[in-house]
């Protein structure tokens, strides 16, 4: 499972060399370049037929790399990467112009994060870059937890997949904005609110209001399977038609980590399936299951009636030369 040195050592040279790697983090899969280089990072975009409007996370392997890339380092953010680093917690700080425009969606502030996948570190400190990685599946598709999903949905497009198993958080890291007035909440991870705010105080919901892209994880359409998914309490009508349901402590796990651990790699076997729906019992409207609900209300907002068959195209067609 664990790739040997040499394939790091390759890795890390085609990410010096600007070429792009999927790697594994305890959270998702992603897909890195180096994020000083403005042209490894563009084929990121393409790769993924991403918007260049979505500013990329930015992967760093210690507080002290992160230092390097912020114009500030406020107490808060040492706080809070003191207490969760490695880990699934990306903040929000002002940029230094050493990190491209392109890395950042012309944005003047920068999300970072220690990952804490021994891969991911590992490749960091041999490429001696930080590297700007997405999840590693085409926009608004369903994130990958293993190498065989960024396979399948990425395939040519990446010069390199390191595989490290299964992503154990399984959702993307909670993101926290540290660059405005007071502390906001970009996109809900495995991490309680309350929790965070025990170590900072007070944290502000980000809503409607901060705008769609305030952070490109809210957009109301991501993380999605290509069949339809309803967000059902557990003793709803069955849909009509050919589906499964996932329930709480049935299918899936009654504990929030270990629910948010196997979810994708559910949502991707049913999805290869070729249901009707796909049925999902909403789990507590609680602080620790909020990262999960938040992946699940977006998985649930297909928009038109038709979405599933414009969608069960190949997940990936690459897009026309820009
Ligand atoms: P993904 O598409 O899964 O890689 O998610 C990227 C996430 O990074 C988004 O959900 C954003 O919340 C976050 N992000 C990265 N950089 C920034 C930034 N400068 N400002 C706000 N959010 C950011
Ligand atoms: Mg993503």
């Amino acid at each position: 499972m664990t790739p040997d040195a040499e394939s790091l050592e390759r890795a890390a040279a085609l990410i010096r060399g600007g070429g792009l790697v999927a790697f594994p983090t305890e959270t998702v899969y992603g897909l890195g370049a180096n994020a000083f280089d403005a042209g490894a990072v563009a084929r990121i975009f393409t790769a993924k037929a991403r918007p260049r409007q979505s500013p990329l996370i930015v992967h760093v392997d210690s507080i002290e790399m992160a230092r390097t890339l912020v114009l500030e380092w406020p107490d808060a953010a040492d706080r809070l990467a003191r207490r969760y680093w490695p880990g699934p917690l990306t903040l929000v700080l002002p940029k230094r112009p050493s990190i491209p425009d392109i890395v950042t969606a012309g944005l003047s502030t920068v999300g970072l994060r220690v990952p804490s996948h021994p891969l991911a570190l590992a490749l960091i400190r041999a490429a001696g870059v930080p590297i700007a990685a997405p999840s590693a599946n085409p926009f608004t598709g369903l994130s990958p937890t293993t190498a065989e999903h960024v396979r399948q949905s990425l395939g040519d497009a990446v010069d390199l997949v390191l595989d490290g198993g299964p992503a154990i958080v399984g959702i993307e890291s909670t993101v926290l904005s540290l660059a405005g007035a007071e502390p906001l909440l970009l996109r809900p991870g495995v991490i309680p609110l309350p929790e965070i705010e025990s170590l900072i105080g007070p944290v502000r919901i980000a809503g409607a209001a901060d705008g769609p892209h305030a952070s490109p994880g809210m957009h109301p359409q991501h993380y999605r399977p290509r069949t339809p998914l309803a967000l059902l309490a557990a003793g709803d009508p069955t849909p009509p038609g050919r589906g499964e349901w996932l329930r709480l402590g049935r299918e899936m796990p009654a504990e929030p980590g270990a629910y948010a651990a196997m979810l994708y790699a559910a949502l991707h076997r049913l999805d290869a399936q070729e249901l009707d729906w796909i049925a999902v019992e909403r789990p507590p409207a609680k602080p620790e299951w909020a990262g999960v609900l938040d992946r699940l209300t977006r998985a649930a907002s297909h928009s038109a009636p038709s979405s599933r068959r414009e969608s069960s195209a190949p997940p990936h067609r690459p897009p026309p030369p820009s």
